[in-house]
């Protein structure tokens, strides 16, 4: 890869505010371990970049000079992965530390067919080829534990303080090497509220019919991805101004063009999702789909219902059927989103109208998995409130119980799905 260098620039520690206090004290042990046995030993991504920002990262990631297996030596919790075990996870409880060797980016082949394929896989690297290996300039910031410095060959400090996303090297580049990027490119400018700069900003927009070409596990958990942090709705706006959207959800894409009296309710939606979300982590895959296909799954079923037809299941399988072989959905999440998604008319039915039983409803394993989409229907502004507070308060009244029984339900006109245990 061609990239112009830019100047290597050295922080010392009275010019940034990285500070051993806000570190895990797992991390820094880890560092100082690698240090006092010779090594270099960085805090390198997402770690240093939210400490930077004054936030709390989520994680810590470890670059160093020590090899895998010296690495597994030096600590007796670590586990080597990943193909060929490049990477060391020292492990504290459920808490890993990931500890990985600096690497370079691996050589690409562009004779092929101007296609970008790996000659090689990653090998070991300089600090400042593992720099230029990462993604974007505001993830490729060290911090040294030798001297406290945040070391930065990439200017990426400086996009920090302009809120910057800006791909290393030619974005056309790096986005065909890796079309997750381009959805990382939308992760981190949702979550952080950043821009993406406008020569990454237009790559983006020109590689966006290619995301596809990255491996469905991978983009799922990057779908997965969009909404921790309460970032959905920022996401999603992002996806369809980057023409991702288009990509990833051709359907909802074009449900939401052609409908545009549904964008509305489709952005309550995903605010009232991040809004019932965590800090951190991302909602249930069952509550991110039921959220992305409710507004298309009303749609298609009073499409049905016109036709004098009583539609079950089949149109919720209907709506799922092309997205499970892109995304490489889980059947097990499939077949609870359905189960989440048909509740949804019973909690809307008035409680003079129930003609079905309370209790039995109430003892489905995926009951609280739709009361909680029913709460995100409300808050949306999609459903009663005064329901909500019905059921609240049998739910109270019945605290669930220590092992969720399951009974055997009766199948319905079209209701194939069946719960698998989890
Ligand atoms: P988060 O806070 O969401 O974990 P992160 O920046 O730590 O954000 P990770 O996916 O944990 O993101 O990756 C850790 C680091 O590895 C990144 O900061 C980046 O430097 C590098 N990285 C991850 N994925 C890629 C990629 N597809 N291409 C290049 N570098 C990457
Ligand atoms: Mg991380």
């Amino acid at each position: 890869m061609l990239v112009k260098k830019q100047k290597l620039r050295i922080y010392k520690r009275d010019e940034h505010n990285v500070s051993r206090q806000d570190m895990d004290p797992d991390a820094i042990k880890v560092l100082y371990r690698l240090q006092n046995s010779g090594h270099i030993a960085y805090l390198v991504g997402g770690g240093v970049r939210d400490l930077l920002l004054g936030r709390r990262p989520k994680d810590y990631d470890i670059s160093t000079d020590a090899h895998p297996n010296r690495i597994k030596r030096l600590f007796r919790n670590a586990f080597l992965i990943g193909r060929r075990f490049r990477l060391a996870h020292i492990k504290f409880g459920p808490k890993i530390i990931e500890t990985s060797t600096f690497r370079r980016e691996p050589e690409v082949d562009t004779r092929a067919k101007g296609e970008f394929f790996h000659k090689h896989d990653n090998t070991f690297g300089t600090p400042e080829e593992d720099a230029y290996r990462r993604d974007f300039t505001i993830n490729a910031l060290f911090y040294n534990i030798a001297d406290y410095t945040v070391i930065d060959y990439v200017g990426g400090l400086r996009d920090l303080e302009k809120g910057a996303i800006r791909c290393i090297g030619n974005p056309d580049v790096r986005f065909k090497e890796d079309p997750i990027r381009m959805l990382r490119a939308v992760r981190f400018a949702a979550r952080m509220d950043f821009n993406i700069e406008p020569r990454t900003w237009r790559s983006l927009r020109r590689n966006a019919p290619e995301a596809l070409k990255a491996a469905p596990p991978r983009l799922l958990e990057e779908v997965y991805r969009f909404f921790g942090y309460r970032s959905g709705a920022a996401s999603f706006e992002l996806l369809a101004q980057s023409r991702l959207m288009a990509q990833l959800f051709p359907e909802l894409a074009a449900f939401l063009k052609a409908r545009r009296g549904r964008q509305a309710e489709f952005r309550a939606m995903l605010a009232a999702l991040d809004a019932f979300g965590d800090d951190f982590a991302s909602p249930k895959p069952e509550l991110i789909f039921a959220t992305l296909l409710h507004g298309m799954f009303e749609v298609r079923r009073a499409e049905h219902v016109e036709r004098g037809e009583h539609p079950g299941h089949e149109v919720i399988r209907e709506l799922l059927e092309p997205l499970m072989p892109r995304l490489r959905v889980p059947r097990r999440v499939a077949d609870r989103l359905v189960h989440i998604i048909d509740a949804q008319r019973r909690f809307d039915e008035e409680p003079g109208e129930r003609r079905f039983s309370r209790e039995r409803f109430m003892a489905q394993e995926t009951f609280r998995d739709a009361l909680d989409f029913f709460s995100i229907r409300v808050a949306a502004g999609q459903a009663s409130p005064a329901l909500l507070k019905d059921w609240q308060k049998w739910v109270k009244k019945e605290p669930p119980p220590e092992h969720e029984e399951r009974r055997p339900q009766r199948r319905r006109r079209g209701g194939r799905g069946k719960l698998r245990p989890r």
